[in-house]
């Protein structure tokens, strides 16, 4: 597998050259917080020589170091108030792709402790930054063969070992990037349930592939509806993964993932036009992001918790066969949708996947309910970069995106939360009668006022969800994650996928 290796190390003399490692990597706010002596000397000299030392990434030349090599990583911005712990992993990534140029397989990482609350895990934070800077796609290590930078990266602490953690969820971020990342015929919806299956074979995760045309029309009309142009062609016909995730012993919460894998998205017969394709390969995010969750789930093993998911894979292709405006289908759950749009084509996906979720949370131990999906343009347009919680009243009574935002954001992965409102119900009034529903309006979603959280109303309609309210015999809490701005970092058509919001979720399910 193409991922970082983190090694525990335990003992300061590792800094030494001869002690296995090549090169000493220190992200730290200052340079007389150090803590390590022969560190904070050659710095300090090297300050003197160099006014950037301290300022900015910079590699110094230190005999007697491990490979000779010291790469100073300051983090800036430590007293804003308005930066947070991911000051710690961009400054560890900076370092990692210096010591990588220079030449280090066997990189050391020490990040300095700090006692500011909003940093407790700066360290963890960092270790991750780098694995988010060394994964390559898939489709150049396919081509050329490529092998991870460094055989291992040490993470230097003299009070804890975080290595376990760690590897499993970088594990779970390389899988995810894999999935979101790759172009659409590498990673066509088969193509995306068998590396899944591959990820999870021998391990405790028990799967499930739904191919069957007959089965997939029957129990999911509204995805069967998004993928029926794409059934003509063989290697784009559509799949839905289940997943769960058995703790051994008692079961103390049950959490339920709706993960959104359009493989890729034409718009359908509401064709993307003016160039507003391209990129679409990664409308497969949220899926991916739920499928990285169970690789760590898998190598964690944590107690206590259930995880179930379903991923609804599908090509929204455009052709003769494809799904039109003013159709209108029974989704699963019963309720009957009139399509207002074939490019708001992820909640149809989502509906059913939620519809089924909802039949297993019923008899389940404290259920929570999410969807995960690059859904809205409007999230984008609302919040950059940042993905966006939008909960039913169940899950804002019991705090669950609040909860996921705070344990998210101190991990790096910051939320921002949306709240639900009435106006978003009116907006998928059917003003005919003939449906119950409507799926969309038809202005981009990013000039819609409410444009991502109305989807929220229309998923919790189809999907059935909507009669497990606050006063309902069983209460159902369900939260959506629209990550479209959080799934990918820098090029918008083509930027590194990032696995978000994998690692905050991770820390949702064990400390809830
Ligand atoms: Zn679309």
């Amino acid at each position: 597998m193409f991922q970082v290796n983190f090694v525990d190390v335990q003992a300061e003399n590792a800094i030494f050259d001869g002690e296995g490692w090549d090169a000493v990597v220190v992200v730290t706010p200052d340079l007389v917080s150090i803590g390590i002596d022969e560190i904070s000397l050659l710095a300090e000299h090297g300050a003197k020589v160099d006014k950037r030392v301290g300022k900015s990434p910079t590699l110094l030349f230190a005999p007697g170091l491990a490979g000779g090599r010291l790469i100073i990583a300051p983090v800036t911005q430590v007293a804003d108030d308005y930066a947070d712990v991911r000051i710690y992993g961009d400054a560890a990534r900076a370092a990692i792709a210096i010591a990588k140029d220079a030449g280090a397989k066997r990189p050391l990482l020490y990040v300095v402790p700090s006692a500011t609350p909003k940093f407790g895990f700066a360290s963890e934070v960092a270790a991750l930054a780098c694995g988010q800077e060394l994964w390559q796609t898939l489709e150049l290590r396919e081509a050329t063969g490529l092998t991870p930078a460094f055989e291992a990266i040490g993470l230097l602490s003299l009070t804890s070992k975080k290595s376990q953690l760690l590897n499993a969820l970088e594990a779970g971020r390389v899988l995810a990037r894999d999935l979101c990342g790759t172009e659409p015929e590498r990673m066509s919806a088969k193509a995306f349930a068998e590396y899944c299956l591959q990820a999870f074979k021998g391990s405790v995760i028990k799967t499930a592939v739904v191919e069957d045309r007959d089965i997939l029309e029957r129990d999911y009309p509204l995805l069967s509806a998004v993928a029926r142009s794409s059934f003509a062609v063989g290697r784009h016909q559509p799949r839905v993964v289940k997943l769960e995730y058995l703790p051994e012993g008692e079961i103390t919460r049950t959490f339920l993932f709706a993960g959104k894998g359009v493989v890729y998205d034409t718009g359908g017969a509401d064709l993307k036009v003016g160039g507003a394709m391209a990129g679409m390969s990664r409308d497969k995010g949220g899926a991916s992001a739920v499928a990285g969750l169970f690789k760590t789930l898998s190598m964690l093993k944590p107690k206590g918790i259930r995880v179930i998911a379903e991923l609804g894979l599908v090509r929204n292709s455009i052709g003769s066969e494809a799904f039109v405006t003013d159709e209108i289908i029974t989704s699963h759950a019963g309720v009957r949708v009139r399509i207002g749009n074939t490019d708001a084509e992820g909640r149809l996906v989502l509906a059913d996947l939620l519809s089924h979720l909802r039949i297993k949370a019923v008899s389940a131990v404290q259920p929570e309910l999410f969807s995960v999906a690059t859904l809205t343009g409007h999230v984008v347009r609302c919040y950059g970069s940042y993905p966006a919680a939008v909960e039913n009243a169940v899950a804002s009574g019991a705090k669950c995106a609040q909860t996921l935002a705070l344990q998210a954001s101190q991990w790096g992965e910051p939320f921002e939360v949306s709240t639900l409102r009435r106006e978003d119900f009116a907006k998928i009034r059917e003003v005919s009668g003939a449906a119950d529903i409507l799926s969309s309006n038809n202005a981009p979603s990013s000039v819609t006022a409410r444009g991502h959280q109305y989807p929220a109303a229309f998923l919790l309609k189809a999907s059935g969800l909507f009669e497990h309210g606050v006063n309902a015999a069983i209460p159902l809490a369900y939260t959506h994650l629209d990550i479209a701005g959080s799934a990918t970092e820098g090029d918008p058509l083509y930027g590194k996928p990032t696995a978000s919001p994998l690692v905050g979720l991770y820390q949702y399910l064990i400390n809830r």
